[in-house]
């Protein structure tokens, strides 16, 4: 059996918020870089998320609580560039940045959940994004399931692209550098940063929704207590 060489497979690129990191984010990652055979998962932090409010933790936070949660994993890796960059976290920049890096050949996989992947079209330059890079797309509890390229769920003009993109072989990342949509199924988990924060705002317990040092990170930090 030949070891395969993480320089050179699919690179999984995994953005959000991430505030904070929990099961549920780990569980995507973890999935689909066994289901699409990448070679690693880049975690991205945004530094400032430009489809929300502003986040509740420092970006500061969020990448620690992201180093902590990854950490033990030889096949996740943490990528600090959109948190340390000035202006939004745009990902069809990041996607251009690690493709000037990495070179045309290699192929890059930006993982989304499917709440992500119906807001897509408000991206900035999102039709780029399909240049650069595959989507993945996973299922996510309370969204319609990826595969039901209906009409009343996703956009039009993301309905049409997906029929021109769209491939159910996870074994398509490996095949070019980029353009394919992806959808795969994970073990459905319905975690949210927000039910997380929720919790926690109202003195109760988060435990085993996010990894304990991420847990302990948050006590000695003091977030998300108080409104
Ligand atoms: P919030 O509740 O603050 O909106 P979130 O839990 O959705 O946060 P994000 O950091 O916004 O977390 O999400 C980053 C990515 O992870 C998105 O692509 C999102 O779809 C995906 N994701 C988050 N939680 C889950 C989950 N439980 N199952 C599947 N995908 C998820």
């Amino acid at each position: 059996m030949s070891a395969a060489n993480p320089e050179s497979g699919p690179l999984g690129i995994f953005g959000g918020t991430f505030d904070p990191i929990h099961i549920g984010h780990l569980r995507l990652a973890q999935e689909a870089h066994e289901t699409l055979r990448l070679s690693q998962v880049s975690f991205v932090p945004a530094g400032d998320p430009p489809h929300r409010g502003a986040p509740r933790s420092r970006a500061a936070d969020r990448l620690a609580m992201v180093r902590l949660a990854t950490a033990r994993n030889p096949a996740f890796t943490v990528d600090d560039a959109e948190v340390f960059a000035q202006g939004k976290s745009y990902t069809a920049l990041t996607l251009e940045r690690l493709r000037a890096a990495l070179g045309p050949q290699r192929p890059l996989v930006l993982i989304l959940g499917a709440d992500a992947f119906e807001g897509l079209p408000t991206w900035h330059r999102w039709r780029d994004i399909l240049q650069l890079a595959h989507v993945a797309v996973a299922n996510r509890p309370g969204y319609a399931p990826h595969r039901d390229r209906r009409s009343d769920i996703l956009s039009p003009e993301l309905d049409a692209v997906c029929s021109d993109h769209m491939s159910n072989d996870p074994g398509a990342v490996r095949e070019s550098p980029a353009g394919r949509i992806v959808p795969f199924d994970m073990t459905p988990l319905a975690i949210s940063a927000s039910q997380v924060r929720g919790l926690i705002q109202a003195g109760r317990s988060a435990r085993y929704l996010l990894p304990d040092p991420v847990l302990d990170y948050i006590e000695r930090h003091h977030l998300y207590h108080g409104s």
